[in-house]
Parts: structure tokens; C-alpha cells; sequence
């Protein structure tokens, strides 16, 4: 058998129905999977093989199954043999699991061995990918072999029925890993170490507290001054910090909570849910996330978090244990050294990690789970693609959000986030996953894909690996394949591809593209118009930039006599500057990105003239789109659209269109609502030309734009009511988290070709 197989407790349940069927013979590890020899009457061997498919073990996942028939060997009894790892790897590697039920039990048992102990676990819990080295998945392959365990948790270890056979972080007080609370004058352990971190957390200290997959740092929730020195100190200015709340009926006093999303919350992979605030429900401090409309939440996933919270807070703030933009912090002395100045104290305990894994973070769109970020819980699970890959390929990924990505046969494994590669640190962290996930899943890549972007670190690491071939991608080609490939479609189809920033084949910026086409190739159907990019990157990072230049591409010249109240920090000099820098296109490069025009409308419209953090003027748009009061949905339909179809979407009309009503006061929220629902219908114009020229009916939806919801799932419902296959991601995300995904089916699509 095949799959996810191994450190899941699949061999004891193997074990427990063969003995009680009386069957005889083995089951063993190797490093393809599981191998099951089993011998006996017929209808019991059905029965047998009817009970490994019904009742398998929650963490278990059967991808194939082989079987041959063998001569009757006479044998009696049932046996659990030792590994086989010499076949090359298949086997899968679990993500880390949140503890279960069972082990949570224990833990509140005074009565129990493992009383309070804050590193309890089996093999239905507990940690799995950040403390793995490389497979097959043994102790001595994992951060535990540095415990020597004690022999009540071997005999546990070595008894097929109980619920620790094999569960290699098996751990107690007595053997296993232990907490430290390090405060820079005294050290306390176990009990003591708890109380002493709540009593500082209660007090409005900062505790960076190491995790499953990294640092975190923890403050109390309801604490503005505490939240706000965390801020300062973590050099976070606005972004809202995410947090931990003892179990659902918690969450809902804060926030809107529907069964799907209590579902999400309490999963085994226990993500960041971003949840719509409740109105007048409770309040977390206003510095936790400001006048933002959602609030991230996620429930406990370690024995630690559960005795942190439990009776004392009903909310923590939670955030990466790190300095903003750096990668999150794994180690103890790397935790004591970059996290000074930020933590007053530190909680620390002596189980490495050896994967460093940030918190996922999910949203529920369109009655879907949509993942912001992938990483704990979701890696290293695999992307199952329709057909092997013709070799191994190592997919790059883009820039900003990067993951890396590697294919096995018709397997693509997609990196956990690793953060902005601009960042060196991020940028050795990309280096480090690279080389951990080509060595857990014993691949040596043939092929390399990297983004066209000639800046990009990622595009340069992988053109100065001079042993490996490699192939430049179009970076919203890259998301169009992903996200068919995450779906197993194979056929052509319609990528409205909305996006922030992509090199395009032209030299210029892309990001508001219709594309027509699969893996192997596309055409480039339409686009917005472009206009320039005041300044280049800065115009990122200064949204009232973009404001500039969609007033000047809608007025020309004319947007001098114009009111600039989105930009009245500027002088008469310096906005004649600007114009002509726009006009002679100095330091501005012409951009078709979609994402852009969020943050310019965002700007024009007096929302947001700054980005402190990725997409913070299109999130405030967004806000103002559905803050209550604005309306129902107003019918907007593609007729009313002009110059929708092939070639340069002209919007110009749309700009004007917004600065009148505006000056004639229009309601902010109805204009930012307007604008989403007309920017969508341009698009959907242009889809349906695309369709009626060449009879594709799919309509595949990628870029970071569909991270926002109300334009998402506009966009969505009116395309399944033109009649459109509507494809979205739900496996990886929308943004350039997914690109490598993408990468590796475009490598594999044009190597074939060239075979
Ligand atoms: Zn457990
Ligand atoms: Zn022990
Ligand atoms: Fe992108």
C-alpha cells in the first residue's frame, strides 16, 4: 500500500485486525509504503481487506494499493517485521498534527504518567515534518533521537496495541523534551515555567514561546498598550496579528463563525481562520487589528498552547516569532538572539526543530476553503497531478510569498511558505527548504523552472545551478497552470489571471491578463491598457502613486487642474514633476497589473494611499465595498461594459466615471462597491469573447486578486451564470504561493514537447 502510510499508526491497526480475524502473517515498512503478507480462509482474507478500507486510521490515506497471490507458506501468527529502506522513497511524511482527544485526556489526568506534561503525544498527534530529517520515518531520522527513552514509554513504543506503538516523538517527564523559561536571571522548568509565563502575560510581557514549527510571540489579547509595544517592537506597524482562542464557542463571541469555518478551525491541521468580526460581539484590544473587518483566529494545536490558555485567557495574540519580513525563528540561541529586543521573556524547551513552518492561514470564499498560506498542517502533503512528471523537476517560485516545489513521479510537493526572497534571510531560508525537501523525498532534480523576472533571487539561484537545465516561466502562465493542475484539468481554458506583479514576455509589468491555454503553452488574449508605474517599485509600496497615474491615463494633462486630495502631502512642483515624469516615462515602466488598479481606485477614492504590509490599499477597498450599508449587489451585466473583447481593455471611461461621481458625492462605498462589480464584468466581457472565438467553455481564475472575497465570489457566481466551467484554487493558493506548482506542470509540459 502506498501513500500516507507510515508514522500514522496504519501497522498496529494492520496488526489488530489481522489477530482478530486470525490471519497470519506479516506487515512491514519499506520505504514504497507498506507491505502486508497475509494468509488464510477467503472469507476472512475479505473481510480483511473490507476492514483496512472502513476503519483505517484517521491520519491514514491510501493512494494505491498492489496485490499478488502467494502459496500458502502454513505459518501461524501475526508479526510486525523490522523496515526495509532500500527501494527508492515513495513513502509519504506526515504534516505536523494538532493533539487529539485521547492525549489531551491524559494530560488533565493527575492521575496520569503525563500529567501536565506539554509534550505528550501518539500516533494520532503531534509532530511529524519539522522534526524529520529524512526518511524512512524512524526516531533516529527525527530531533528525537536525542531522548533516550525511559522503559515505560519503550514498552509503550514496542507494543503493537497501544496507542504509542511506533509513534516515534513519543515522549514523558521521566525521558522526553522539557520546557525552559529563560527570563535573563532565573531558569524555571515544567509547572512552574506555565505559571510563570501566564502570571508575565497576564502583566502585559511579551513571550516568545517556541512551537511546532517555530517562535511565536505571545501577548494578552485584551492589552492595547501590551499589543502596541509588541507592534513597535516587532516593527509591525498596521498589519493585524493573528490569535489563539481556547475553543470555538470563544471565537464566536468575537466573530461570525459558520459551521463550515467551525469545521476548518478545529480540523487536525488547525490553520489561522480569517473570520468576518461580529458587530457588537466581544473585543480584542483595538491594536490587534485596528478598524480591519476580519479578525484571525486559530485554536490550540500543542499540549503547550492548551495549558498556556486554559481557565486564564480567552484570547492571545499569537504572531511569527520574528522581526517583520524576516523568516520566523526556530532555534533557542537563534530565538535568544534575534528576539531580544522584542520578548521580555522566553519559553523555550530542548525538542529541535529541523523544519521551520509558519501557521497556514485560510478564508472561506464561495463556500470554499481558500488557503492565503500554506504551510503547517498542509506540508508536505503532495498535489497529485493526472500524469508523472517526465523527470524530477525543482520549481523556483516567484518572489514575494515564495515556496519552492519538487515533483516525484506524478507527485508535486509545494514548499511551506518561506516569506519575501528579498529579505536575506528569507532568502537562505528558501536555500535551506530547497535542499530539506529534495532530501526528505530523496529526489535529485533534473530540471529546474524559475520565474522570466530577471531580478528575481529565486530566477537567479536557479541560472547560476550550472549542472541542471533550466526553463524561464511566465510568471501568470505559472498561475494559470496551477491552478488547472491543482484541479486535474488537462484540457485548454480561459485564465483571467489578476494579479500584482508578473514579467511578462513583452519586457513590461503584466497582471490583468486573459489567457487562453494550457501547460504546454497560451495565448495572450487580453489585458488591461497599460499605464505607467510611477517610480517603479515605490509605486507598490504608495498607492496614491498609482492614483497619479490612473487620473493622469483617464485626464492626460488635464488631471494638473484636478483636485489631488488623495495626495495633498504634494506640492504644485512636485505633482508637475510626476506628470512629467508620466509623460516622458521616466522611471516608469508600463504595467497591465490589476492588483495595481485596486490600489490606485483605493487611493483616488481617499481609502488608502499607503501599503505598510502586501495589498493593504485593495484590503481597505474591499472593506469599503462591503461595509454594511452598501447595498445589495447592484446587477451590473457585461452589455453595459464598453470595449470589452480582444486585445487592450480600455478603462479610462471607468476612472472618470468614478472621479465624477465622487465630486458630486457619491457615497465611498458604493463607488468602491461599483468598481469591483464593473472591473469583474470587464473581464467576464472579455471571457465570453474568448469563448465565443474559440469554443473553450473553462474559465480558470488565478492571481492575488481573488484573495479578495467579494470580488472572488462576484466574479465567480457570474461566471457560472454565463455558463462557464469555473475553476479556483483550493489546494494551494491563489497567490504566488501557488506559482512553483504551476512551474513544475509548464517545465514538464515543454520537456516533453522537446523530447
Ligand atoms: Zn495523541
Ligand atoms: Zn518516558
Ligand atoms: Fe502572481
Amino acid at each position: 500500500m502506498r501513500g500516507l502510510v507510515q508514522g500514522v499508526g496504519f501497522r498496529p491497526f494492520v496488526y489488530r485486525q489481522a489477530r482478530e480475524l486470525g490471519l497470519s502473517g506479516f506487515v512491514r515498512n519499506d520505504s514504497g509504503g507498506v507491505v502486508i503478507e497475509i494468509e488464510g480462509p477467503p472469507d476472512q482474507l475479505s473481510r480483511f481487506r473490507r476492514c483496512l478500507k472502513a476503519h483505517a486510521p484517521r491520519l491514514a490515506r491510501i493512494d494505491a494499493t498492489a496485490q499478488v497471490d502467494l502459496p500458502a507458506s502454513g505459518d501461524l501468527g501475526f508479526v510486525i517485521s523490522a523496515s526495509h529502506g532500500d527501494a527508492p522513497s515513495a513513502t509519504l511524511i506526515s504534516p505536523d498534527i494538532a493533539v487529539c482527544d485521547d492525549c489531551l485526556r491524559e494530560m488533565q489526568d493527575p492521575a496520569d504518567r503525563r500529567f501536565g506534561y506539554p509534550f505528550i503525544n501518539c500516533t494520532n498527534c503531534g509532530p511529524r515534518y519539522t522534526i524529520v530529517w529524512r526518511t524512512p520515518y524512524d526516531r533516529s531520522h527525527t530531533s528525537m533521537r536525542d531522548f533516550v527513552m525511559c522503559p515505560e514509554c519503550a514498552r509503550e513504543y514496542h507494543d503493537p496495541l497501544d496507542r504509542r506503538f511506533h509513534a516515534q516523538p513519543v515522549a514523558c517527564p521521566a525521558c522526553g523534551p522539557r520546557l525552559i523559561l529563560h527570563d535573563g536571571r532565573v531558569e524555571l522548568t515544567g509547572v512552574d515555567a506555565i505559571a510563570a509565563a501566564q502570571a508575565a502575560l497576564r502583566e502585559g510581557q511579551i513571550v516568545a514561546l517556541r512551537g511546532l514549527g517555530g517562535f511565536h510571540l505571545a501577548v494578552d489579547a485584551h492589552n492595547d498598550a501590551a499589543v502596541r509595544r509588541l507592534r513597535e517592537r516587532k516593527l509591525r506597524a498596521e498589519k493585524p496579528l493573528a490569535l489563539m482562542a481556547p475553543d470555538v464557542e470563544v471565537v464566536r463571541r468575537y466573530a461570525m463563525v459558520s459551521s463550515f469555518e467551525a469545521q476548518l478551525l478545529t480540523d487536525v491541521t488547525r490553520p489561522i481562520m480569517i473570520l468576518q468580526r461580529r458587530e457588537r460581539g466581544a473585543r480584542v484590544a483595538p491594536s490587534v487589528a485596528f478598524d480591519h473587518a476580519c479578525l484571525g483566529f486559530m485554536l490550540p494545536y500543542t499540549p503547550l498552547h492548551h495549558l498556556l490558555l486554559r481557565d486564564v485567557f480567552d484570547a492571545l495574540v499569537l504572531t511569527s516569532g520574528n522581526l517583520c519580513e524576516e523568516p520566523i525563528a526556530i532555534a533557542n540561541d537563534e530565538a535568544l538572539r534575534r528576539l531580544s529586543g522584542v520578548a521580555d521573556l522566553f519559553l523555550l524547551h530542548d525538542r529541535e526543530i529541523l523544519a521551520r513552518c509558519d501557521d497556514s492561514v485560510v478564508r472561506v470564499s464561495a463556500g470554499r476553503r481558500r488557503l492565503l498560506r500554506r504551510a503547517r498542517g498542509f506540508v508536505p502533503r503532495p498535489v497529485y497531478l493526472s500524469h508523472p512528471t517526465a523527470r524530477p523537476i525543482l520549481a523556483t517560485g516567484a518572489e514575494l510569498k515564495s515556496t519552492v516545489a519538487v515533483s516525484r513521479q506524478a507527485e508535486v510537493f509545494l514548499s511551506q511558505h518561506i516569506g519575501d526572497l528579498d529579505n536575506p534571510a528569507a532568502f537562505a531560508f528558501f536555500q535551506e527548504c530547497t535542499a530539506h525537501l529534495c532530501r526528505l523525498l530523496e529526489v535529485e532534480p533534473e530540471l529546474l523552472a524559475c520565474d522570466l523576472h530577471p531580478e528575481y533571487l529565486s530566477t537567479k539561484w536557479a541560472l547560476n545551478q550550472t549542472r541542471i537545465p533550466v526553463v524561464g516561466i511566465q510568471h501568470h502562465h505559472a498561475h494559470l497552470a496551477s491552478v488547472l493542475a491543482e484541479s486535474n484539468r488537462s484540457e485548454r481554458a480561459i485564465g483571467i489571471i489578476l494579479d500584482g506583479t508578473g514579467y511578462g514576455t513583452d519586457g513590461t509589468i503584466w497582471g490583468g491578463e486573459i489567457l487562453v491555454g494550457d501547460a504546454a503553452d497560451f495565448e495572450r488574449f487580453a489585458w488591461l491598457e497599460p499605464v505607467p508605474l510611477p517610480g517603479g517599485a515605490m509605486a507598490i509600496r504608495q498607492p496614491w502613486r498609482m492614483g497619479v497615474a490612473y487620473l493622469h491615463y483617464a485626464f492626460g494633462e488635464r488631471c494638473l487642474s484636478q483636485a489631488w486630495p488623495f495626495a495633498d502631502h504634494l506640492g504644485t512642483n512636485e505633482r508637475e514633476t510626476l506628470v512629467t515624469m508620466l509623460e516622458r516615462r521616466l522611471h516608469s515602466p508600463l504595467t497591465t497589473s490589476c492588483g495595481r488598479l485596486f490600489d490606485g481606485v483605493a487611493a483616488l477614492l481617499g481609502i488608502c494611499g499607503r501599503n505598510t504590509f502586501e495589498a493593504q490599499a485593495a484590503i481597505a477597498l474591499e472593506m469599503a465595498a462591503t461595509i454594511r450599508g452598501a447595498g445589495h449587489h447592484r446587477r451590473c451585466s457585461a452589455a453595459e461594459i464598453p470595449g470589452t473583447g480582444r486585445g487592450p481593455l480600455a478603462f479610462a471611461w471607468l476612472i472618470r466615471d468614478l472621479m465624477e461621481r465622487r465630486s458630486q458625492g457619491a457615497a465611498i462605498k458604493e463607488l468602491a462597491r461599483d468598481f469591483h462589480l464593473i472591473v469583474a464584468e470587464l473581464f467576464i466581457g472579455s471571457a465570453v469573447a474568448a469563448r465565443s472565438e474559440t469554443a473553450i467553455n473553462v474559465a480558470a481564475l488565478s492571481g492575488g486578486v481573488y484573495q479578495n472575497r467579494f470580488f472572488f465570489e462576484y466574479m465567480h457566481r457570474r461566471l457560472l451564470e454565463e455558463g462557464f466551467d469555473v475553476v479556483t484554487h483550493g489546494l494551494v493558493p491563489t497567490n504566488d504561493g501557488g506559482i512553483a506548482l504551476g512551474q513544475v506542470v509548464i517545465a514538464d509540459a515543454r520537456s516533453r514537447a522537446h523530447a
